[in-house]
């Protein structure tokens, strides 16, 4: 008897017709490379469900821990595998049950027998697994409908499997296939947020983050590695690309009045975004904008720096309130690392008055003294490409 396999069962995904082939095929995929560092792991996706296959136990337990942030997955079951005798059936129900709380819970057997050539008939099954359960477990309940642990057992050719635990998945789709976008990533609470939301409707992320050395220091970048990390956590990896800032920021701070310098640099960034976009072939930009927050972020200030690009620029959190916010940053883990204290290049160059309201036509008007798209290409070609996550590169360093 051994517990090596986890039932998967789709989510929304079962709903989309046509594109179901290669909706699965994607999902197959991502949960491939999500555990391509666990040995010995397989994965099988029929039409209906997929199969997870390992090796031992301690492979069981790492899956079972991360599966749950894998997109396009509604719920899934650890499944262990009896020999073809009611006596390992019982065995197998018996470390089934000890997983489960069962202190006050109704409890019934469930048996389906595609193998006919198994000599037990189904109420012969039911009958030796459940008096060997309600023997161990008597504060169980017998109920038929509706209980709280439905014990499944299936008798295959291969074995009896059995399961009885159903753990929530994380829903939405599967990462990539609703194609690819730019995320603007700051060091901040919001942006990151706004990348989960975008992964969960299966859109794949190339993370871009403006870097003002020595302005901001080596921290505030570790931070942002943390936080590209936790964003490869849910079935794809992404690739970050850091972009030299300074000398742009600088130079809006020389042509600009204080008081427009924030919509301006915003601005900058959106072009040289753009450019990243192209090579990278996004089809979109997402950033973590939500209104009302800060000076940037009115509808004015928002209106004035789209009018840089023909780009979608997508701001999944733009109605959402800041708890809402906090709170699902808590849930995805990207709060703590949010929170340490290092500026990021915004936080030092902020104005004490920055325009609520700034006018486009005088934005426009101090940009056109410089030719801004020289240092705008420039910063784009200067980037630094890192790919997330980074864990088995670190393991293989510490080995050499
Ligand atoms: P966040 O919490 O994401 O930093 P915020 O509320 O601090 O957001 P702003 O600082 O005004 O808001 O930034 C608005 C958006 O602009 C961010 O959500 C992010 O998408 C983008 N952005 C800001 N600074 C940077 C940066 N240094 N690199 C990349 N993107 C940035
Ligand atoms: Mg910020």
């Amino acid at each position: 008897m051994k517990t090596n396999q986890i039932l998967v069962r789709y989510g929304e995904l079962s709903t989309k017709g046509k594109n179901r082939s290669s909706f699965i095929g994607r999902l197959r995929d991502n949960v491939r490379q999500t555990f391509s560092d666990i040995e010995g792991f397989r994965v099988k996706a029929e039409r209906d469900r997929m199969f997870i296959y390992l090796d031992d136990e301690a492979a069981m337990e790492q899956v079972l821990a991360r599966l749950p942030r894998v997109f396009g997955i509604q719920t899934f079951s650890p499944v262990t595998q009896a020999e073809l005798s009611l006596e390992s059936m019982q065995e197998a129900a018996m470390k089934v049950m000890e997983k489960l709380d069962t202190d006050q819970k109704s409890f019934k057997v469930s048996v389906k027998r595609p193998n006919k050539a198994f000599p037990h008939e189904k109420p012969e099954i039911v009958q030796a697994v459940g008096s060997q359960v309600l023997r161990n477990y008597p504060g169980l309940s017998v109920q038929m409908k509706d209980p709280d642990i439905d014990l499944k057992i299936e008798v295959r050719e291969e074995g009896a499997f059995m399961m009885a635990e159903t753990i929530q998945g994380a829903g939405g789709l599967p990462v990539g296939a609703g194609g690819k976008a730019l995320l603007m990533l700051s060091g901040g609470l919001d942006s990151p947020v706004a990348g989960y939301h975008m992964l969960k409707r299966g859109v794949r992320l190339e993370l871009i983050h403006f870097f003002s050395p020595p302005f901001t220091n080596e921290r505030a970048k570790e931070k942002v590695f943390d936080l590209a990390e936790k964003l490869s956590g849910f079935g794809s990896s992404v690739n970050l690309h850091i972009i030299p800032f300074t000398k742009l920021q600088q130079e809006v701070h020389k042509q600009v009045p204080d008081n427009i310098t924030m919509t301006s640099t915003r601005r900058m960034m959106m072009r040289v975004a753009d450019l990243v976009l192209e090579e990278t072939k996004c089809q979109a930009i997402v950033t973590g904008e939500s209104l009302g927050q800060v000076a940037s972020q009115t509808l004015e200030s928002l209106h004035a720096i789209n009018a840089v690009t023909h780009t979608p620029v997508l701001r999944p959190l733009i109605a959402m309130d800041k708890l809402d916010i906090i709170e699902t940053a808590q849930a995805i883990d990207t709060y703590d690392i949010s929170i340490r204290p290092f500026e990021d290049c915004c936080t030092i160059f902020t104005p004490a008055n920055p325009k609520t309201k700034p006018k486009l036509e005088k934005v426009e008007y101090y940009e056109n003294f410089v030719d801004f798209d020289e240092l705008i290409r420039e910063a784009a070609a200067e980037r630094e490409t890192i790919k997330f996550p980074r864990a088995k590169a670190a393991a293989f360093d510490d080995l050499l």
